[in-house]
C-alpha cells in the first residue's frame, strides 16, 4: 500500500491486547504467594506455574513447556486464586485498604504469567492445538472471573474500604484504586441476589463461547480462503514486493509457482490498490468483505444474533438501559450520547469528501476511457492515481527509503529525545523467545537503570492473527518492590528475499510507530499499583499515546537519519517528503467514512436493546439510514468486525479510536505551539501527565494537566482537512472520578 497521510489508528487494524485482566474493567485475578502449597502433585513438574525466573527480573519460560502445559497451569492457577480470594474474603480482621485491596493488587501473579503465555499462543502461535485449548478455556476463564466477582463476602470488605475511603488518609493513587475496584465489582453485578447472579454468570459463560467460536470462524476464513493466481497475466500492475510475498503465500500452500492473494488485509488491499485487472480486484474484494458471512458452518452471524440478545439481557440485568450504557460509564467519554455526537459532527464534513474523492475518480476514469461507474472495487485503484495526478506521488518513490529495521531505529531514537529511554538487544540468549523471528531488546533509562524488555515479533505467519498490536506480558509496579515491565509490538510484515532489507509502506511505518506508542506507555510506567499500570486506562483513552506518537515518523529529524535509501544510504528527498506532506489530508474522506461506518453500527447495534435483530437487515437499513456512500464499505463489516463480537472489550468501543484520535490531535498541536516536535518541556508534561500515570488518574484530569485545558475538536478536522467547526464536542466536561 501507498501513502495515505494520517490515518487513525483504527484504519490501521490496531488492537491493544492485554493479556492482564484490564483493571478498568475486571477484578484481577488472584494468585498463590510464594510458599503456598500446590494443589495437585503435577503441578511443581508444570513449568508455566513456577516464577519466571532468569535475569531482569524473570522472564517468560519459552522453550521450557509443553503447549499441553498450558490448560493443567491455567487451571490450576485459577483454583489457587480463588482459594486466596477466600483468604482475603474471609479475614476475621475488619477490612483495612491494606487487608483487602492491596492484598488483591498482591494475589494473582502465577494466573497471571499463565495468562501471558495462553494469549502469546492464542494470538500469534494459533494452531490447532492451541485453539483446542482455547475453546475449552474461554467459557472457564470467564466462570473465573465471575466467581471472584460474585464473592459476596469479598465485595463486602470492598465496599467497607470504599464507604470509609476519605476518613483512611489515603493517597490518591490508593483512593483511585478503591474507586474503581468498587465501581468495577458493582459494574459486573456484586450487588444482585443469588438468583441474578447465577444467570449472570450463565450468561458471560456462554458469551465467552460464542467469542471463541467468532474469533475462530473469522480465523479459518483468513487463513483458508485465496484467489490462487495461475498466469502472470493475472499480476498485471502489482509491484515486485506484492508479487513476492503472492508467490511466497502460494508455496508455503503446497502452490509453488502460482501466486496466492490470500483473506487477510495485508494481502487483499495492496491488490486492491494496484492490480489493472477489475475483475479479479471485484473477485478478490469479495471475497474479503464476505468473511464470516457465506451461509455456511463458518458463517458468525447466527453468533452475532446470539451475542447481542445476550447483552442485552446482562445490561437489563445490571440496570442499565443498554449495552452501550453499560460499557461507556467507565470511560472518558461516559455516556453513548457523547460518543455519538462526535461521531456524528465528524460523518458529514466525511461524506462529503467522499463525494468529491468519487468525483475525482470518476473523472480519472472518464479521461481514460474506462467506461465504468466508480465501484467499491475500484476505490483504491483509482485513489491511487489520483494521487499520483494530484500529488505526483507514488509508493514506489517512497518504500526504498522506509526500511522496517532504520525505522525501528528511528522510534528508538524519539524514545529517547521524548522520554530518555535506551534500547539495545540483548543478544546473549538470555531471553528465550516463542519463535525464532522474534528478537528482545533491553530498555534502560538516561542513567543505565533497567527499565523493561520490549519484544519485536514482525512477521506473519500461519497462526499469527492479522493486523498490529501490543501486548502487555507484565506490568510495571512496586508495592513490594520494583517490577520491571516487559512488552511486545507484533505485526504482520511479509517477509522478502533473504538477505534484503524489509521495505515498508508510509502507511506500515505509521502502524510501527503507533504500536510502539502503547509500547512506551507501558514502558514509562511509574505507579505502585500493578492493575493501575501502563495502558490499564479507559479504552476511549488508550489509543491517545499510540496515535500521538505516529506523528514523530513525519518529523524531519527521524525521516532526515533513518529515512535513508535502502541502496544508497541517502536521506529522503526534501521534495518527496514536501509530496508527503501535501498528500497528508489526501483520502481523507473514504478514511474516515469506512471507519466511522463501523463505529456507528457498532454503538446503534448496542443501543438497540432486546429486541431481536437480524444483523445483516440491521447493517443494510442502517447505512441506508445514514447515507452511507455506496462506493464505499465499513473497514469491519458485523459478521467480520471482531473489535466488537471477538470479546466485550471494544463492544461499543470502536468509537474510541475517533475519540483518542481527536485528543492525540489536539495533544500534537502543543508541540507545534511550542518549539516542535521535540520541545523538552512539552514533552516532560507528556510524561508526567500521561505515559506514566497510567489509571492513577482520571484521564479528562490527566489531559488538562498536559495541556492546561480540555480538547477541543478543531485540531481533529484540520488534521483531517475538513472545514473546522466554530466549536464542537469533546470538550469541557469531567469524567468520573
Ligand atoms: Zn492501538
Amino acid at each position: 500500500m501507498i501513502l495515505r497521510g494520517r490515518r487513525p489508528a483504527a484504519m490501521l487494524g490496531c488492537l491493544i491486547f492485554t493479556v492482564m485482566s484490564c483493571a478498568t474493567e475486571q477484578p484481577k485475578p488472584e494468585q498463590p504467594k510464594a510458599g503456598e502449597p500446590m494443589a495437585a502433585k503435577a503441578d511443581s513438574a508444570n513449568p508455566l506455574l513456577a516464577e519466571w525466573a532468569g535475569p531482569y527480573g524473570g522472564v517468560p519460560p519459552f522453550g521450557r513447556f509443553k503447549v499441553s502445559d498450558i490448560q493443567p497451569a491455567l487451571e490450576s492457577a485459577m483454583a489457587a486464586n480463588l482459594r486466596e480470594i477466600d483468604r482475603i474474603a474471609g479475614g476475621a480482621d475488619p477490612a483495612t485498604f491494606e487487608n483487602t485491596i492491596a492484598a488483591m493488587e498482591r494475589t494473582g501473579k502465577a494466573l497471571d504469567r499463565v495468562r501471558t503465555v495462553y494469549g502469546i499462543y492464542t494470538s500469534t502461535m494459533n494452531d490447532a492445538e492451541v485453539q483446542a485449548i482455547e475453546s475449552e478455556m474461554s467459557p472457564k476463564l470467564a466462570a473465573f472471573n465471575d466467581r471472584i466477582v460474585q464473592n459476596g463476602r469479598l465485595f463486602s470488605r470492598i465496599a467497607a474500604v470504599y464507604e470509609a475511603r476519605d476518613r483512611l488518609g489515603l493517597t490518591p493513587e490508593q483512593q483511585r484504586l478503591v474507586w474503581l475496584d468498587y465501581t468495577n465489582f458493582v459494574r459486573q453485578g456484586a450487588k444482585l441476589d443469588a438468583g441474578q447472579k447465577q444467570r449472570l454468570a450463565a450468561i458471560n459463560q456462554q458469551l465467552a463461547s460464542l467469542y471463541a467460536k467468532f474469533r475462530q470462524n473469522l480465523l479459518a476464513e483468513e487463513n483458508s480462503q485465496m484467489v490462487v493466481l495461475e498466469k502472470e497475466a493475472d499480476l498485471a500492475g502489482l509491484s515486485d514486493s506484492v508479487r513476492e510475498g503472492a508467490s511466497s503465500a502460494a508455496a508455503s500452500r503446497g502452490l509453488s509457482g502460482k501466486w496466492a492473494i490470500v483473506n487477510t488485509r495485508s494481502s487483499v488491499d495492496p491488490f486492491l490498490t494496484q492490480s489493472t485487472r477489475r475483475e479479479l480486484r471485484e473477485k478478490i474484494w469479495r471475497m474479503f468483505i464476505m468473511r464470516g458471512d457465506n451461509g455456511d458452518a463458518r458463517d458468525n452471524k447466527a453468533a452475532i444474533v446470539e451475542i447481542l440478545k445476550l447483552r442485552a439481557e446482562r445490561a437489563t440485568l445490571l440496570g442499565y438501559p443498554t449495552h452501550a450504557h453499560w460499557r461507556l460509564e467507565n470511560t472518558m467519554a461516559k455516556t453513548p450520547e457523547r460518543a455519538e455526537e462526535l461521531m456524528e459532527a465528524v460523518w458529514k464534513p466525511a461524506v462529503a469528501r467522499v463525494h468529491e474523492e468519487v468525483a475525482d475518480m470518476q473523472a480519472v476514469a472518464d479521461r481514460e476511457g474506462a467506461k465504468i461507474r466508480i465501484q467499491p472495487w475500484d476505490y483504491r485503484f483509482y485513489a491511487e492515481k489520483v494521487r499520483k495526478a494530484k500529488y505526483d506521488l507514488d509508493d514506489s518513490d517512497v518504500k526504498p527509503y522506509l526500511q522496517l529495521e532504520k525505522l525501528r531505529e528511528g522510534m528508538f531514537w524519539v524514545a529517547g529525545e521524548l522520554f530518555g529511554l535506551r534500547f539495545q538487544q540483548v543478544t546473549d540468549g538470555s531471553v528465550p523467545v516463542y519463535h525464532p523471528d522474534v528478537r528482545v531488546f533491553r530498555v534502560t533509562d538516561g542513567q543505565g537503570k533497567h527499565v523493561g524488555l520490549w519484544y519485536f515479533d514482525p512477521y506473519a505467519r500461519q497462526g499469527k492473527r492479522s493486523g498490529a498490536w501490543m501486548n502487555a506480558y507484565r506490568p510495571q509496579s512496586r508495592l513490594d518492590g520494583e517490577v520491571p515491565v516487559i512488552v511486545s509490538n507484533n505485526a504482520n510484515f511479509v517477509k522478502g528475499k533473504p538477505g534484503e532489507p524489509l521495505l515498508i509502506s508510509w502507511d506500515d511505518g505509521r502502524t510501527l510507530f503507533h504500536e510502539f506508542g502503547h509500547a512506551l506507555h507501558g514502558l514509562n510506567s511509574n505507579v505502585t499499583y500493578p492493575s493501575l499500570a501502563g495502558t490499564a486506562v479507559p479504552r476511549d483513552y488508550v489509543e491517545f499515546p499510540s496515535q500521538l506518537l505516529e506523528h514523530w515518523l513525519s518529523t524531519r529529524a527521524v525521516l532526515d537519519r533513518f529515512a535513508v535509501h535502502f541502496r544508497t544510504g541517502e536521506p529522503i528527498p526534501a521534495a518527496l517528503v514536501q509530496k508527503i506532506e501535501r498528500a497528508q489530508t489526501f483520502n481523507q474522506g473514504f478514511m474516515t467514512v469506512e471507519y466511522l461506518a463501523s463505529a456507528l453500527i457498532d454503538m446503534k447495534l448496542h443501543l438497540a436493546g432486546a429486541a431481536p435483530i437480524d444483523p445483516a437487515r440491521f447493517e443494510k437499513e442502517t447505512l441506508a439510514a445514514l447515507g452511507m456512500p455506496k462506493e464505499i464499505v465499513m473497514r469491519h463489516r458485523t459478521p467480520q468486525f471482531g473489535h466488537v463480537f471477538s470479546g466485550d472489550a471494544y463492544s461499543a468501543g470502536y468509537y474510541s479510536y475517533l475519540w483518542s484520535d481527536t485528543i492525540s490531535a489536539d495533544a500534537w498541536e502543543a508541540f507545534l505551539e511550542a518549539s516542535g516536535p521535540y520541545d523538552k518541556v512539552v514533552a516532560k508534561k507528556l510524561h508526567d501527565h500521561v505515559f506514566s500515570v497510567g489509571n492513577t488518574v482520571d484521564p479528562a484530569d490527566a489531559y488538562r494537566a498536559f495541556r492546561g485545558r480540555d480538547p477541543g475538536i478543531a485540531a481533529l478536522m484540520r488534521k483531517r482537512g475538513f472545514p473546522v467547526p466554530a466549536s464542537g464536542p469533546v470538550s469541557d466536561r469531567k469524567a468520573a472520578p
